[in-house]
């Protein structure tokens, strides 16, 4: 039996199958590490697609078990609320849990932690307004209504950057609807999902209806997406991953709910307050050390405020304290694992071959922690068509160019494959209104970066994702309609090639 309650000690965490701990079928297990140390965490499951059948299995007997199938949508909506709380309560263990284990500070986490109830609150909320409605028809004795029902078992593959919030995005929504949930929670972030999982045992969800394999992307994220009894897969993650899952869903005619990639613009127009734009420019790319999908990325100054925001970025980055993340006065912890710390070395290096100027940071660094950690870092003389530009780099590193009008950088903003979020700083409401009219971006900013809540839906364009998540929309994603035809007539068919409707 695991140690679920802490991470100070080495802890071993099985699956998280029918409500009970459940040994990895390959007997296997992988360590996990804490980022700002390098030091092993605890031990998780390697899951397989033996692991995987057992889950759905699980899933599906809950989903077809009358004591979750007949529960009331009133009563489905008490069971999210009692998560919620169930969550509010353990919201320190939770946090410290997370930042120990992807590197997060301690204190954006316990951010994430005071917003995170909001989210099953806002979905038991919603639980008991799900519903069908009468169609009209052409004959007054024939009734057509449509219902609104759960799929089935729903797939949910997440990431590691977010794993407490991006899990929540998902789960709430499809047990708001009736669903049941099997979670693939990343390598790099295992333990979180699992104590969620716990949680939602605890608040009442009957065994089964929360489940949790961990494992590697291919072993356990693959077989799931490909399980014949999955009715939906809803995965955030890279857009390359993202596109092979589209793939498998749609050969087997099920629905995908996919957040993927960014390479965010956040445009700085000459009206702007510049010293504000810079704060949001720092909070969008630097805050999370660059690793969030929405990451402000691609910043466009126009010419004649370029300099001046050049200078007030650099200087607040400089002056960034890296360290330990569990210090409640670091502001930038480390990339959540090595090899992440490699890949934004080697994007700065790419930057370096092609011509770009390092004006501030470029260099990794242990953090004084012996940790994997990576200088924030601004890139000047750059433009759209260098790598380091086009592509997510997922780190702490900020490609700043200068513009002259709102039609070229209108163009530039949009010259890319992503369509995730966009950040738009002006003090002229028409332009803020017209711009954001013209961004192929899923979400766009105005004066601010980062703002998001479980009432706002969210969607990527391009290759950014497909679906929405958040909102009342995403309960349309966990949902099937179902028109029901009925003739209320008591007379007898006179026409079969006639029939009513
Ligand atoms: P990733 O695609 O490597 O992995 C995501 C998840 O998919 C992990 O659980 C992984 O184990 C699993 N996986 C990998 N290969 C798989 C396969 N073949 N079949 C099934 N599952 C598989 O992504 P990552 O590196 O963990 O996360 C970073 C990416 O996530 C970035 O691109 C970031 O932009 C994106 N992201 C997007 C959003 C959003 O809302 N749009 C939010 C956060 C992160």
């Amino acid at each position: 039996m695991s140690e679920p309650t802490t991470l100070t000690t080495l802890t071993t965490w099985k699956h998280f199958i029918g409500g009970r701990w459940v040994e990895p079928a390959a007997g296997e297990y992988f360590d996990s590490t804490d980022p700002a140390t390098g030091r092993t965490l605890y031990r998780a499951a390697r899951g397989t697609a033996a692991d995987i059948d057992k889950a759905v299995a699980a899933a599906r007997a809950a989903f077809e078990d009358p004591g979750w199938r007949d529960l009331s949508q009133t009563r489905r909506g008490h069971l999210l609320r009692r998560l919620g709380e169930l969550v509010a309560e353990n919201a320190d263990e939770l946090a410290l849990m997370e930042s120990r284990d992807n590197g997060k500070l301690l204190r954006e986490m316990r951010g994430q932690l005071a917003s995170l109830p909001e989210y099953f609150h806002y979905y038991a909320g919603l639980a008991d307004k799900i519903h069908g409605e009468t169609v009209p028809t052409s004959d007054r004795a024939v009734l057509n209504y449509t219902a609104r029902e759960p799929l089935g078992v729903v797939g949910a593959i997440t990431p590691w950057n977010s794993p407490l919030t991006l899990t929540t995005s998902k789960l709430a929504p499809a047990l708001c609807a009736g669903n049941t949930v099997v979670v693939k929670p990343s390598e790099y972030t295992s333990a979180s999902g699992l104590r969620l999982a716990e949680l939602a045992l605890e608040a009442g969800f009957p065994p089964g209806v929360v489940n949790v394999v961990t494992g590697y992307g291919a072993e356990a994220g693959g077989p799931l997406v490909d399980h014949e009894d999955l009715a939906k897969i809803s995965f955030t993650g890279s857009t390359a991953t993202g596109s092979k899952i589209a793939a498998s869903a749609a050969g087997r005619f099920i629905g995908s709910t996919l957040e993927l990639g960014g390479k965010s613009p956040q445009i700085v127009f000459e009206d702007a307050d510049v010293p504000n734009a810079a704060m949001g420019v720092i909070a969008g790319v630097f805050a999370a050390a660059g690793q969030t999908c929405i990451a402000g990325s691609r910043v466009f100054a126009h010419r004649s405020v370029y300099e001046e925001l050049l200078e007030r970025v650099c200087e607040r980055a400089k002056s960034i304290r890296i360290g330990d993340p569990l210090d409640e006065a670091t502001e930038l912890g480390p990339l959540a694992f090595e090899a992440q710390r490699d890949k934004v070395a080697a994007y700065v290096d790419l930057g370096r071959e092609e011509g770009a100027r390092v004006l501030t940071g470029g260099a990794p660094t242990d953090g004084g922690t012996g940790g994997c950690f990576y200088e924030p870092t601004v890139l000047v003389d750059v433009d759209n068509s260098m790598r380091v530009v086009r592509e997510e780099i997922f780190g702490p590193v900020v490609a700043i160019m200068p513009f002259d009008t709102e039609d070229e950088v209108v163009g530039l903003a949009n010259d890319t494959e992503y369509g995730l979020a966009a950040g738009i700083w002006t003090t002229n409401l028409s332009r803020a209104h017209r711009v954001a009219g013209r961004l192929d971006a899923g979400t766009v900013w105005v004066n601010t970066y980062r703002a998001m809540s479980p009432m706002s839906p969210r969607q990527g364009f391009k290759a950014s994702g497909v679906g929405v998540e958040h909102g009342t929309e995403t309960i349309k994603e966990y949902t099937r309609l179902k028109s029901v035809w009925i003739n209320t007539s008591e007379e007898p068919v006179a026409d079969p090639f006639t029939m009513r409707g």
